[in-house]
Parts: C-alpha cells; sequence; structure tokens
C-alpha cells in the first residue's frame, strides 16, 4: 500500500494508538466530526461500532460492513485494548444480513471476541445514547458522554480510518452514498473536498430542479439554494447526499418561519404527548417532555423570572433535535423541534443552565414506542427512493478540491502551505490548532491555488488521483 506521511521519522514515533490517529486527522465519520484522538484518550468498559445508519436511505455503514469486513474486525481489538474495554461490540441493524453474516465470518476466522449485536428497524437507533442504551441497558446522563456510562462509540467508517492510519495513511478520502431523484442509488469513494454537486452529476440526476440535503432526511443539512450547493463540498463528515424535489415536504417544513409555527403551537397544540412518549431522550429516561414546553409556549414571552423560565422551559436543554416529534409523532403537524431550538438559545441568553440528572433510567414501555423506520419513511414521502441498493462503488475524480480547515468540531486548522505549493496526497495541509482540533491533509496530488481562513484550493495533476490513490489519465473516469 502507498505510504502517505511524508516524513518516516514522524510515523514512526506516533507509538501509540491516540497519537497515531491525532496525527492522521481522524474525526467522527458518523456526521457529528468529534476529534476521535479525545475520545480514544481513555479508559472504559465498552467499545462499540456505530454500524446501525441512523437515518433512513443512507447506504455507506452496509457498504463498508460487506466490503471491509475483515479490516474491521481486525482494528477493533486494536482500540479496545487501547481504551481497555472487555466488551468489544459491533452494532448494526438486524436486516443486515448479508453485512452480519461477512462480520460473523471475519470474527469467526479472526477468533477474536468481538460481538456482533443486530438492533430492530427503528429511528433513531444509530443515535449514540440510544444504541448505548440498547446494547448495555444504561443511559448516558443528561447532556453528558457516552464515556459516563463506561462506552466509547465509534462509527463503521471512523474505524476504517483509524486502520488506515494505522498503516501510515492519514483522512483524504470518503464513503457516501448518493440517493433520492437519481437514475441510480450510487455508492461513491471521493476524495475530500471534490464538489457536491459533481458527486449528484454521477448518480445522474433525474430532475433540473432538485435541492439537496446533506445527511439524511431527519437531521441532515439542507441545501435549497443554487449558490449553496455550487459551493458544497465534501468533508470527512459527508456520508450520504440526498437529491430531492425542490418542492419537496422536507424543504416546506423546514422554510416555516419560526414565527408562524409558535403561532400555531398556540393555537393548536392538543397536548396528547404523543412528542414526548415518542421522543428518545424521554424514553431513555432524561427530563424531555416537549407536550410541556409547547404548552407553555404561548407565555413565554411574559415569563422575567428566570427560575420560574427554568421550570417552564428547561426541559428543552435536553432535546437533541432528533426530529421524531416534528416530522412523525405530531398529529397536528406541529413543530417541538423548532421550538426546543429557540428555547435552547432563550435559555443561553438568559444564562440559565439546566440541572442535569445523572441517574436517569429507561421508561417502561420505551420499548414498545420506537418509531419505525419504514413508517417513518412513508410519513417523510421517501416510500418511492427507499431500498434502492447501490451495487458497487465507484472513484471520482475531480479537476479541482477545496478543502475546508473546519471539518470537526472544534477549531478550525491552522494553513501550513501557501499558494504555488504543490502538495501530495496525504500531506500535511493544515495543522489541528491548540486545543479541540484535527489535522487536515491534501486529498488529492496538485498545486495550492488559494489559501483563505476557510481552507485551501487545489489544481489536482493532470494525471488525477482519485480518493483510494488509483491513477487515471486525463478527463473523468
Ligand atoms: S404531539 Fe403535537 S399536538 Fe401532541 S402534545 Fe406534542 S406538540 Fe402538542
Ligand atoms: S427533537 Fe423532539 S423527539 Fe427529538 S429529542 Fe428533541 S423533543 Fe425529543
Amino acid at each position: 500500500m502507498e505510504e502517505l506521511f511524508p516524513d518516516k521519522e514522524e510515523k514512526r514515533s506516533h507509538m501509540n494508538l491516540v497519537e497515531t490517529v491525532k496525527a492522521a486527522g481522524v474525526v467522527g465519520a458518523g456526521g457529528a466530526g468529534f476529534p476521535t484522538h479525545v475520545k480514544l484518550n481513555t479508559k472504559v468498559e465498552y467499545f462499540i461500532v456505530n454500524a446501525v445508519e441512523c437515518e433512513p436511505l443512507i447506504e455507506t455503514d452496509k457498504y463498508l460492513c460487506r466490503t471491509w469486513a475483515e479490516r474491521i474486525v481486525r482494528t477493533v481489538p486494536v482500540i479496545g485494548d487501547s481504551l481497555g474495554a472487555s466488551r468489544r461490540v459491533i452494532a448494526l441493524k438486524a436486516g443486515y444480513e448479508r453485512e452480519i453474516a461477512a462480520l460473523q465470518e471475519a470474527v469467526r476466522a479472526s477468533g477474536s471476541d468481538v460481538e456482533i449485536f443486530p438492533l430492530r428497524y427503528f429511528y433513531p437507533a444509530g443515535d449514540e445514547q440510544t444504541l448505548i442504551q440498547q446494547v448495555t441497558g444504561r443511559s448516558v446522563p443528561e447532556r453528558g458522554l457516552p464515556s459516563d456510562v463506561g462506552c466509547v462509540v465509534d462509527n463503521v467508517g471512523t474505524v476504517l480510518n483509524i486502520a488506515d492510519a494505522l498503516e501510515g495513511r492519514p483522512v483524504t478520502g470518503k464513503y457516501l452514498s448518493v440517493v433520492g431523484e437519481v437514475r441510480q442509488t450510487v455508492l461513491l469513494h471521493v476524495p475530500l473536498g471534490i464538489p457536491v454537486l459533481e458527486c449528484v452529476e454521477a448518480a445522474g440526476p433525474l430532475i433540473s430542479d432538485f435541492a439537496l440535503i446533506l445527511g439524511g432526511p431527519m437531521m441532515g443539512r439542507q441545501l435549497t439554494d443554487r449558490r449553496a450547493m455550487e459551493q458544497a463540498v465534501v468533508t470527512k463528515t459527508t456520508g450520504n447526499i440526498m437529491v430531492l424535489p425542490r418542492d419537496h415536504y422536507l424543504f416546506k417544513k423546514a422554510a416555516l418561519p419560526l414565527e408562524t409555527i409558535k403561532r400555531q403551537t398556540r393555537s393548536s397544540c392538543i397536548q396528547c404527548r404523543m412528542c414526548t412518549d415518542l421522543c428518545p431522550r424521554y424514553q431513555i429516561g432524561h427530563q424531555m417532555r416537549p407536550n410541556l414546553v409547547m404548552r407553555n409556549l404561548w407565555r413565554e414571552q411574559a415569563v422575567k423570572d428566570n427560575e420560574e423560565y427554568l421550570k417552564l422551559f428547561g426541559d428543552a436543554a435536553n432535546c437533541c433535535s432528533c426530529g421524531v416529534c416534528e416530522l412523525f409523532a405530531c398529529p397536528m403537524g406541529l413543530s417541538p423541534r423548532r421550538v426546543n431550538d429557540y428555547i435552547k438559545g432563550e435559555l443561553r441568553n438568559r444564562r440559565i443552565q439546566a440541572p442535569k440528572n445523572p441517574e436517569a433510567r429507561k421508561r417502561a414501555f420505551a420499548d414498545e414506542r420506537k418509531t419505525p423506520t419504514n413508517r417513518l419513511v412513508a410519513r417523510l414521502d421517501l416510500t418511492r427512493y427507499y431500498g434502492k441498493h447501490p451495487q458497487e462503488c465507484r472513484d471520482l475524480c475531480p479537476d479541482q478540491v477545496f478543502i475546508p480547515f473546519s471539518q470537526h468540531i472544534g477549531k478550525p486548522a491552522v494553513a501550513v502551505k501557501k499558494a504555488g505549493d504543490a502538495v501530495r496526497r496525504g500531506e500535511l495541509l493544515a495543522a489541528a490548532a491548540e486545543g479541540l482540533s484535527a489535522n487536515i491533509h491534501s486529498s488529492v496530488d496538485g498545486v495550492v491555488e488559494e489559501v483563505t481562513a476557510k481552507g485551501a484550493r487545489i489544481r489536482c495533476k493532470a494525471e488525477k488521483a482519485t480518493a483510494n490513490g488509483v491513477r487515471i489519465r486525463g478527463g473523468k473516469e
């Protein structure tokens, strides 16, 4: 395999996993982008690999599991040993039969003690806290960390990035699916910084008037403006691109002004409690009762006393914005998630700190109140795109990339290259800042054309590199 740390001495000095992962710029690949070396710098009982594919229609985790089963199973004990974890678990949906078979075969062949944990189809099965509850029976405290209950959770893509790091390769590429209004659902392997629209083009959009969601339909980032779509690039956390008609329900729902949402809440909430009963945070025992926040909204402006405000609205601090209440539970079409987002801002403005319950316990009947994925898909008007699986993975090779310096939670990395510099794929482009941050590496061979505070634009060499290093001479693949 190609060696990508340019400085061999540098690689040799990364003797322990945490330093190696830090040098390679590994961050949570499942969407959060939390720097992985920080997560791994602890001791816990459970190391859980999240291959659940939390949101409907995403295809990436499945592909990784069936394609790289042996590599995943080989890497998990390395991470588990570093964490001192006695339980090493790969969690994925029970219906992923091919993927489970591939992982089980890899476990059998290696004789490792990695456990495979199948979950039911529900949303949000891949939410970190819900997953921990399912696997361990423990509830993470309100606004707490998995390590508070003896767990570290990493996405399966992150595990593969760690496997690369152990072999001296930093994070330079990304696997992602493109789904929705496309000729064919595709799985792509692309260099970081490739324009999102090039990925869409590769799938063959069936309509011209489309808008995009980066990620899943429930929590993904919506791009409805053409300019925003043109500027968007694939980062370390882009696992899926959804192509949908611009007038799709999901875009209309998200575009509703907050004032309209508040007015609808005051006039139409029937206090049925469905938003609370189906809320994943309420189910694991957190103080999260959106129906009460909705009930009290009419007098929110009149509440001057912070203690009373906390009593009426403090629950909103525990909302994880999963969207179950807004896009599935509420029979009146109201938006508790958006109201909670608004209240969270008000709590910050008023400098109110909601207390945390450290002893959360799963509620009775929680298992009977899960949101079934297929019903959610129907509710979201996505059934016609559901169950279309890509057959193979394709590499794309762009003419240029724009690599953002902030692809992670924390401070942006600091440029170490300037315009005019030639760079190799895997060479350090921007170094992690002090504190929480992550290294950023060039995803291609080429020449840096421009460096801004936001990132670096690189013109790829005529002999282009794809994300896995396959050289393609001239034009497009
Ligand atoms: S589900 Fe809707 S109508 Fe029912 S309590 Fe919640 S916000 Fe009100
Ligand atoms: S978005 Fe709704 S369902 Fe999800 S955690 Fe917040 S209140 Fe609960």
